[in-house]
């Protein structure tokens, strides 16, 4: 999978001038109505990613929620999980709407309701730097049995 910044051919860091510099070129090579496109479909597909990045790379608030997202993602890849755990084997607080357990260091490993809904299974020791992963159920709107 491609990132908006690799689609667009630009450095994460690039500022938005020169982005838009770089789409501007990219969007008139791949103009699906461009004369002399050997493949019209593909360059109909490029120009449509080009232009989904475009649009939020554009836009700061945009950017910086995709630039979050890309950090979760990479580390996703990169983090050691030590174990699983499930829910059920949890602590559950009440009061802070958060699942608890105990580390084998005497610290905790802490997840938050707000963290489960949002997808956020790997979690950190509060006092080492074991890591573990909550396993859960997801509940799903819709039954396809
Ligand atoms: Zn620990």
């Amino acid at each position: 999978m491609e990132t908006h910044y690799q689609i667009l051919g630009v450095s994460p860091d690039a500022p938005t001038n020169i982005i838009k510099q770089r789409f501007q070129q990219l969007i008139i090579q791949h103009h699906p109505d461009k004369k002399g496109a050997s493949s019209p479909m593909s360059n109909e597909n490029d120009a449509h990613r080009i232009l989904q990045a475009w649009n939020v790379l554009r836009d700061s608030e945009k950017r910086q929620k995709y630039d979050i997202q890309l950090e979760v993602e990479s580390h996703k890849t990169k983090i050691t999980i030590n174990s699983d755990v499930d829910l059920d084997d949890m602590e559950y607080a009440e009061s802070e709407g958060s699942y608890s357990l105990v580390c084998r260091c005497s610290g905790t490993y802490v997840i938050t309701e707000d963290d489960l809904e949002l997808g956020n299974d790997v979690i950190c020791c509060d006092n080492c730097s074991l890591r573990i992963r909550v396993l859960y159920d997801v509940i799903e709107d819709d039954d396809d049995s």
